[in-house]
């Protein structure tokens, strides 16, 4: 028997949110959310920031909006979320990008300040911004979320027990989301991208030692580009994903599969 479903990956018609969308991977999934249709309200803290991704967004022929909004503040978001219906329509895709590292130290000496700052931009950020949506969401019966936790969530790594905590927590938060917009027809799952150049990571990576480590832990034998990490939430928000919700998928050229270097 055959099936009449038609695979599609495009995004026309939709109306994306992209926190973080002034830089790194949040700029690159607005771009590639654009490319496949859909029009974007790209988020971040400075408005400013976010010319070059509308300007990019508007080069693939879609309308953009830039928003300034703090994602750790849940007033800020509700806000924001007003503004981007007013100049868009109701938001259909929601990838939160926006995040934060803080300083490498062991565990020990993690410091609460940090800890807080990490849950506060990384879980409530993405929390509400998923709740912000959800509305609109609930209302027109479907929707598609992509939330950034890290491949730190699945795998280790030294002196980033903050970090990793607040992306398991984004771990578990997506699918708790999952389970109970399921039946309103969202669909909410997470990547969990290993080192990828941006702003954020540059810092690291520019360290010799710890690119070529990095590098012989990766069985691809690279690290990741943006538009690699955006091209996954792209599919992730399309409707060639639709029966995909709960699912927290490494984009990490296979860090997670195993020990690439044991001299079998
Ligand atoms: P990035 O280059 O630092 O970009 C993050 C963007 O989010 C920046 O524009 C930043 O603005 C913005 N932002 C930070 N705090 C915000 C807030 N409170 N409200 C609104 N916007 C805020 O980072 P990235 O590497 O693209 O990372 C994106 C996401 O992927 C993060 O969640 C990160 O943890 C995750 N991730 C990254 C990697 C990697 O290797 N790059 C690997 C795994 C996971 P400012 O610059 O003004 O602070």
């Amino acid at each position: 028997m055959t099936d009449d479903l038609t695979i599609s990956f495009s995004l026309a018609g939709e109306v994306a949110v992209v926190t973080g969308a002034a830089q790194g991977i949040g700029q690159a999934t607005a771009v590639a959310l654009a490319q496949q249709g859909a029009d974007v309200a790209c988020v971040d803290l400075d408005a400013a920031a976010l010319a070059e991704t509308v300007a990019a967004c508007e080069r693939h022929g879609r309308r953009a909006a830039a928003i300034a909004c703090d994602v750790s503040d849940r007033g800020a978001v509700e806000a924001a979320a007003r503004r981007v219906e007013a100049a868009l329509g109701p938001p259909t895709l929601l990838a939160c990008a926006a995040g934060i590292s803080t300083e490498n130290v062991p565990a020990e000496q993690v410091r609460e300040e940090d800890l807080d700052r990490l849950f506060a931009v990384n879980v409530k950020g993405s929390l509400f911004w998923a709740t912000a949506v959800s509305r609109s969401m609930i209302a027109q019966g479907r929707g598609a979320i992509v939330l950034i936790a890290s491949q730190a969530a699945l795998v280790s790594l030294p002196s980033q027990s903050a970090y990793t905590a607040s992306k398991g927590a984004v771990t578990a938060l997506t699918r708790s989301l999952a389970i109970d917009w399921a039946r309103h027809g969202i669909r909410v799952n997470a990547v969990c991208p290993t080192f990828i150049w941006t702003p954020m990571a540059a810092p690291m990576l520019e360290i010799e030692a710890v690119h070529s480590a990095a590098v012989r832990r990766i069985p691809l034998g690279r690290v990741g580009r943006a538009a690699e990490v955006a091209s996954v939430i792209a599919f992730l928000c399309s409707p060639a994903a639709s029966l995909v919700t709960g699912v927290v998928m490494p984009v990490d050229g296979g860090w997670t599969a195993g020990e690439p270097e044991l001299p079998l």
